[in-house]
């Protein structure tokens, strides 16, 4: 499902920064459609919104992990972004198996 409209507007802000947050990592669906994870700390503004981003360039699939979840599933665990990241890589590789929706144009 697309990304809830307050972090779409979080996303918009960090994209028209000079330095918007590196792209982590690539999918490709078996269309050819890239599935595009990043983490994003700060907004424009400098608020936290510390998520981790996936999504798909073909369709409007995305989700995000807000890093604090990572809490809940792992307690012991340290790199809360990494555990976000490794969600993040999982739902992006399912999704580039599955997905067929062809690259959307710009
Ligand atoms: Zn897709």
């Amino acid at each position: 499902m697309p990304l809830p409209a307050w972090l779409q507007t979080k996303i918009g802000s960090v994209e028209r920064t000079a330095e918007p947050p590196p792209v982590l990592a690539r999918y490709l669906t078996v269309a050819g459609a890239p599935v595009a994870i990043r983490s994003i700390g700060c907004d424009a503004s400098g608020d936290a919104v510390s998520v981790t981003v996936a999504e798909c360039g073909g369709c409007p699939a995305a989700e995000y992990w807000p890093w604090a979840d990572s809490y809940w599933a792992d307690p012991a665990g340290e790199d809360e972004d990494l555990w976000s990241e490794t969600e993040a890589r999982t739902w992006a590789q399912t999704h580039a198996e599955t997905c067929r929706a062809l690259p959307m144009e710009g």
